[in-house]
């Protein structure tokens, strides 16, 4: 978050985005990254690979939204995203670093997708945020779609990924996760049943509640296996609010336990 608003085309989402890799690297994934334009914009993903096997993707926007639109005082004004936005990056990082790799059984992708939250905004909105191309003439009122890193990703895969986890909006202090109506049905379970073992069953809640359209979708759509780990109950989604005190490490912990135990032990064979 210290490197400010980090939209799509940012210089703070480049540098965000170098950090990420350098992070990796340091914990010995091998980086590669798909670098792409979506209307005049430079898009990055960044993907830690590790291992061998059928492959498992846990995945994360990184980018922030470049306008609150749900903020009732500053809806123009753009937002740090701590929970929406950097919350899933956190847990992806931290598994780079404590991953058992012995236990690995999987080729295992850190994912962390460019352009999900530029969702019905349009090149105007984007003229708020320092770019890292300039910015010419008029702005394009066309609105973006969403996911735009990871349908990137779901576009060019090179073999058919056994699961995909995305992380989103995990990090909320009252956090709250349940079942979303479109992920994957079996996943959800076994990954329900280990918070429940881990002793999360408060926080961990097997009851659906939100349909989600979010980095799960493309994957969802190419008929492969998928879930959104998302806490949609989040009162500061999409406001300038979306700051450090109102997410938790106690949060961020216990997403990241349920994943890596699941990686470490169920995510075997398919
Ligand atoms: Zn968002």
């Amino acid at each position: 978050m210290k490197f400010g608003i980090r939209p799509a085309g940012s210089k703070a989402l480049r540098v965000t985005g170098d950090y990420i890799i350098q992070e990796l690297k340091k914990s010995g994934w091998q980086v590669e990254t798909q670098e792409f334009d979506y209307r005049g914009i430079p898009i990055r993903n960044i993907i830690g690979k590790f291992g061998a096997g059928d492959l498992i993707i846990l995945g994360a926007h990184y980018d922030t939204r470049p306008r609150a639109d749900q903020d009732k005082e500053n809806p123009t004004a753009p937002l740090l995203g701590a929970n929406d936005g950097a919350s899933g990056v956190a847990v992806l990082l931290e598994l780079a670093r404590t991953l058992d790799k012995t236990k690995l059984k999987n080729e295992i992708w850190l994912a962390f997708f460019d352009a999900e939250d530029n969702g019905d905004l349009n090149a105007c909105d984007l003229r708020v945020v320092e770019m890292q191309t300039a910015t010419t003439g008029v702005c394009d009122t066309t609105p973006w779609t969403w996911s735009i890193g990871a349908i990137h990703v779901a576009d060019n895969l090179p073999t058919k990924p056994v699961a995909v986890i995305v992380l989103d909006m995990i990090g909320d202090a009252d956090q709250n996760i349940y079942y979303e109506y479109n992920s994957d049905k079996q996943l959800q379970q076994e990954l329900w049943g280990i918070a429940a073992q881990l002793g999360y069953r408060q926080w961990f809640i097997p009851q659906f509640r939100w349909s989600m359209t979010d980095d799960h979708t493309p994957f969802l759509q190419r008929q492969i296996r998928a879930i959104d780990l998302i806490d949609f109950d989040y009162p500061y989604w999409h406001t300038t609010q979306d700051t450090a005190d109102k997410v938790s490490a106690e949060s961020l912990e216990r997403v990241g336990r349920v994943v890596e135990t699941w990686v470490e032990n169920e995510g075997v064979t398919r």
